[in-house]
């Protein structure tokens, strides 16, 4: 099946509300192109430097997510143009983020990226980490950022009641945060190709769909960027 035939399947199983970020990392410009011409506008990508190139290659009216680990030192590759950061994991990151939106005369959204798999080797905030940050309020000092939700990656498993409780431990820390950051905190992003339905049935307002859209990846072919 086809870029545009594999999106439109999995817009037309999206109910209304939830939005769909095409995460197109490791495939080419032309590829976003087919998907942008059925009328796609939002990706995610989760390298900066390739974000960056392809940015500029495509049409400027796609909105771009930034979902994968973020070094500090390669914010300022992004920040002229990121629409969101959905992975910040960190306060250093949240600063650096500050720090180069605030240079570019730009307001970011950001997401809080929280930690619910099993496996130690997924990034974000366990929870008592964040609510400890947050009890400082330094996002108050922070003009530049806008705190938009949470996102969250479930285990990776067949298992669907470990991928249940992961999702519902984001929803309900989202339930738990939002009182806090208001009408503006209104993104929980969870959910990706195996998992998505599930999700969407937990709650979530923003999938984040890669493979099942533009087929599997070959990361030797951007292995350089
Ligand atoms: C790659 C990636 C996705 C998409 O994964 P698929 O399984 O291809 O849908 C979603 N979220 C994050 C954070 C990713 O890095």
């Amino acid at each position: 099946m086809s870029i545009s035939e594999q999106l439109a399947r999995v817009r037309a199983s999206l109910p209304e509300g939830v939005r769909l970020v095409a995460v197109s990392k490791t495939h080419p410009a032309e590829a976003i192109r087919e998907a942008y011409e059925a009328g796609q506008r939002l990706f995610g990508e989760s390298r900066p430097q390739e974000l960056r190139a392809k940015y500029e290659e495509l049409p400027k009216d796609i909105e771009w997510h930034m979902i994968g680990h973020l070094q500090t030192n390669k914010v300022k590759y992004i920040a002229p143009f990121v629409q969101m950061v959905e992975s910040v994991d960190s306060a250093r990151l949240a600063e650096a983020l500050q720090r180069e939106a605030d240079k570019c005369g730009r307001q970011l959204d950001i997401l809080l990226e929280i930690h619910v798999a099993d496996e130690e080797t997924k990034s974000g905030w366990e929870p008592d980490e964040l609510r400890e940050y947050l009890a400082s309020e330094p996002f108050a000092a922070m003009p530049a950022l806008r705190v938009r939700g949470v996102m969250g990656i479930a285990t990776n498993t067949d298992d669907e009641e470990v991928i249940r409780r992961d999702f519902l431990a984001l929803k309900s820390l989202f339930d738990e945060l939002r009182p806090r950051f208001g009408a503006d905190f209104d993104t929980l992003s969870m959910g990706m190709s195996h998992d998505y339905p599930l999700a969407v049935a937990c709650g979530s307002t923003l999938v984040r769909v890669g493979s099942l859209i533009f087929g599997e990846r070959d990361y030797s072919k951007t292995a350089a960027l």
